[in-house]
């Protein structure tokens, strides 16, 4: 299914961008983020910042803290308003 899908998108046009990593084509995403070698679609950057904070939140005890400091400075800011 996902070579059929991914044979006629590309047999379509081969100009068109595919995401480097999900391989979806640019027009079946919001955003397309595009380098020399690799492109990023919107929804595999924001699966890769849910990793990467993740990651830090276990690796980096010290993330948390400034997370939660954040969202008690913008729960504040509602607050005020
Ligand atoms: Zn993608």
């Amino acid at each position: 299914m996902r070579e059929l899908y991914l044979k006629t998108e590309r047999g379509v046009d081969m100009n068109t961008k595919i995401c480097s990593f999900c391989e979806k084509p640019a027009h079946r995403v919001n955003l397309m983020i595009e380098a020399e070698h690799a492109d990023i679609c919107d929804e595999c950057v924001f699966l890769c910042m849910a990793i990467v904070i993740n990651k830090l939140k276990e690796e980096w005890p010290n993330i948390k803290k400034l997370m939660e400091q954040v969202e008690q400075e913008n729960t504040t800011d509602e607050g005020d308003k």
